[in-house]
């Protein structure tokens, strides 16, 4: 129910006090809404125009009769108008403002009452237009717009949470912010382009030999200064009221000003290069947390894969690059020395997540460009401190294999992830980085955050890896790198060996001995140019999908099949699956091949504990493969699967129970009856490979599938749908 006020009065009757008056009265919010303004003729208008239903002559008898009174005159009169009416506001009446900057509104209101009454509520709403005065006011001005509410201690609660209402009345997404931060956030968001708009401007105007840059002014020209047709008395105002905020960043605009300048007449390409890279991705990365698609913000959002049964898969298609390699290609290309081409880049957010934070710590990268990424190596010793914690998004692996990279830096790291990437365990690599003398402090219950203290000086030790991963590997031989003598791990089973191969590749030798890899710390790398493969763990959604579904026959391009990733091709051809290799090459250290996939009958099998580490992703498909069997299969040794993205095993277990499978979970694996699926509905918890596993059941189940909590899928294979459906899957996305 929208809230209601008795009397609302609305002193300053411009653009933003006309626009929260018309607003109010056409949703019923006030009985009578009276204006007030310092000429007539402007309340005339807003009486003509409907925005108000009483226009005040008399201030005095319109205060005392008021119950709530929005001050939305100028910053700088807020002062004078307050003190004008303070002799006749009740106790009972709400005081709020509409005022751009904050804390001198809060301090006119100090110096008018003594104290702040706690029935002020200041606040802002963050919208406007170039247009002023109560003609321009439009009642729907607010709506999905922030407007920012700024509390302080003693403002009263009640007071507080009918003014949010009354903004939430209008469509407005309100929030709360501290007065010196609001001034902050809006001297950087706000204040400082306008200041650069009018200078702009300003400056090319004075400048008679200028005059032809108007004539042939275009697009980034009008983009940059449309904000310089900003009512100049206003923004006059705001910044002699957010003076000091406003003062901050523009002294820290103006020293990067300088670095700019300094490059031009350096023609340093390189530093440009970075402030360009880097600012094109931060506003990439906005313009999609804008619209939504960030990787923040689908967490949020139940995005529904719709699958209709039946079908056959054929055709030719190339999967997205692999992953694994995307990352390391990153990582090891920003620390080798010269320009690292990288092709077939993974353009998920995780990877880019990576990316962005060698951004951050001064590593110039350009692209990715339809998967081309070029990498200005800066050496081993050549990172620089990020500003702040590294986000690493969704991935695992990023983490992981940063915690090493970083822990021999001189410079002290946080590394952060979204809410999934939190929960996983941080102490299997913490652990052993700690026995080669680095600081490391992990979040609650071993989990991320991560900090690393940096300047500790590391040994080489050998590490008896208790678990087989190939995360915890590549972390520690990373780490070994940057400590003194040798490091080497000896893993319990094969796990993928990509960091060693990538090393490798980039010239800094690894010695591979059955188990045990081995580094020498304190070695170099030069760049190289890496093609990334398909990714074989996407690939297998489509194996399987082709192996389940009468009458398929797929060609899978390009893809990775390092022997320590092929887990999923040697299960499923022990499965009766018909799958055929060609073309076999070697790409930058790593086998590739095509692979063509016909429909066969698969049976049930007990899965070989040798081939569970080399098919660890690929699980939650395998899975479904076993569910179209004839017969049981067994999974056992796949504990690691319970630490996943999901709890892979429950994940599974409980999805294909909702289709009529008859399966049960283990401490460590599951067993599955096969015999086909019925149709239903299933939650993928937000795993992006329990959602496509789900997606490629579709094709033998006997009626349609729903899946739950999708949205992660773009985190790993971002054209998965456009594939799949390519293919022939029959697959819808709701919301
Ligand atoms: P506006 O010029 O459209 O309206 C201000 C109104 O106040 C005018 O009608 C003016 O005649 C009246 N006024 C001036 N002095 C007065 C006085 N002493 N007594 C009574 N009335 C008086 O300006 P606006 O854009 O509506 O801005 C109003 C407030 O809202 C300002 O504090 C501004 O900082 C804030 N604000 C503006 C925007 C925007 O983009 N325009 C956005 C958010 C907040």
């Amino acid at each position: 129910m929208n809230p209601q006020v008795d009397r609302l009065l609305v002193i300053g009757l411009g653009l933003i006090g006309g626009s929260f008056a018309l607003g109010l009265k056409q949703r019923g919010c006030c009985r009578t809404v009276i204006g007030y303004n310092r000429n007539q003729d402007t309340l005339d208008k807003g009486l003509r125009l409907g925005i108000i239903d009483e226009a005040a002559t008399d201030l005095e008898a319109a205060v005392r009769s008021a119950d709530v009174i929005m001050l939305a005159v100028p910053v700088k009169v807020m002062e004078s108008v307050m003190a004008q009416i303070s002799p006749w506001l009740r106790s009972d009446t709400i005081l709020t403002d509409a005022g751009s900057a904050k804390g001198n509104v809060v301090r006119a209101a100090e110096q008018v009452f003594g104290e702040i009454p706690p029935l002020f509520v200041p606040g802002h709403p963050i919208a406007g237009s170039e247009k002023s005065g109560v003609t321009a006011a439009k009642s729907d001005l607010y709506e999905r717009h922030k407007v920012i509410l700024t509390p302080l201690a003693q403002t009263d609660r009640n007071a507080l949470k009918l003014i949010h209402s009354l903004w939430e009345a209008l469509g407005a997404e309100v929030h709360h912010m501290d007065v010196p931060r609001h001034d902050e956030v809006l001297a950087a968001t706000s204040h400082l382009p306008h200041l650069l708009a009018f200078s702009l401007v300003n400056t090319l105007a004075n400048d008679r030999e200028n005059r032809d840059i108007f004539r042939y002014a275009a697009g980034g020209f009008r983009d940059f200064t449309r904000i310089a047709a900003s009512d100049p008395i206003m923004w006059h105002d705001i910044f002699l009221a957010n003076r000091d905020a406003t003062l901050k960043v523009l002294d820290e605009f103006t020293d990067g000003l300088a670095e700019l300048r300094d490059a031009v007449a350096r023609s340093d390409g390189e530093a440009m290069l970075g402030v360009f890279t880097r600012a094109k991705s931060a506003r990439d990365h906005f313009t999609k947390i804008l619209s939504g698609t960030a990787y923040s913000l689908p967490m949020n959002d139940n995005v529904i894969f719709k699958v209709q049964p039946g079908g056959k898969v054929q055709g030719q298609i190339r999967v997205a690059g692999d992953k694994s390699m995307s990352h390391r290609s990153i990582m090891l290309g920003a620390l080798a020395e010269g320009v690292t081409d990288v092709e077939g880049f993974l353009e998920g957010e995780d990877a880019l997540a990576t990316l962005q934070a060698f951004r951050d710590m001064g590593v110039v990268i350009e692209g990715p460009t339809q998967g081309r990424v070029r990498i200005h190596g800066v050496g081993m010793q050549g990172l620089k401190q990020p500003p702040g914690p590294l986000y690493l998004g969704n991935s695992g692996t990023a983490m992981r294999l940063f915690a090493g990279l970083l822990a021999g830096q001189d410079f002290d790291t946080e590394l952060t992830g979204d809410e999934s990437l939190s929960k996983r365990p941080m102490e299997r690599v913490a652990e052993p980085l700690r026995q080669m003398g680095a600081w490391i402090v992990t979040g609650p219950e071993g989990c991320p955050p991560i900090k690393i203290v940096g300047g500790q000086s590391l040994k080489g030790i050998d590490y008896q890896m208790p678990m087989a991963s190939a995360q915890v590997k590549s972390c520690v031989l990373l780490a070994g790198l940057y400590s003194d003598g040798e490091t080497s791990t000896t893993e319990p089973a094969p796990t993928r060996d990509h960091t060693e191969r990538m090393l490798t590749g980039f010239g800094y030798p690894v010695e591979c001995d059955g188990a045990t890899a081995r580094v020498q710390g304190g070695g170099k790398m030069t760049a190289a140019k890496i093609d990334v493969p398909a990714d074989i763990s996407s690939a297998a959604f489509f194996m399987v999908a082709a192996s389940i579904a009468p009458g398929s026959d797929l060609l899978l391009e390009h893809v990775g099949i390092n022997p320590t990733r092929i887990g999923v091709i040697n299960i499923l051809r022990q499965m009766g699956a018909d799958l055929t290799l060609s073309n076999e090459r070697d790409v930058g250290g790593e086998p590739v091949a095509d692979i063509r996939i016909r429909y066969a009958p698969l049976k049930g099998i007990q899965i070989p504990e040798d081939q569970v580490p080399l098919a660890i992703d690929e699980f939650p498909v395998l899975f479904i493969a076993a569910a179209c069997a004839e017969g049981t299969t067994i999974l056992t040794g796949a504990e690691e699967l319970r630490v996943k993205e999901s709890d892979r095993i429950q994940a599974m277990v409980d999805g294909l129970s909702a289709l009529g499978v008859q399966v049960e979970g283990t401490p460590d694996g599951a067993i599955i009856q096969g015999g086909g699926l019925q149709g239903g509905r299933v939650n993928s918890l937000g795993d992006h490979r329990i959602a496509m596993a789900f997606a490629v059941a579709g094709l033998r189940a006997e009626g349609e599938i729903v899946i739950d909590d999708c949205a992660n899928v773009a985190t790993s294979f971002p054209n998965f749908v456009e594939l799949a459906k390519q293919v022939g899957l029959n697959l819808r996305i709701g919301g």
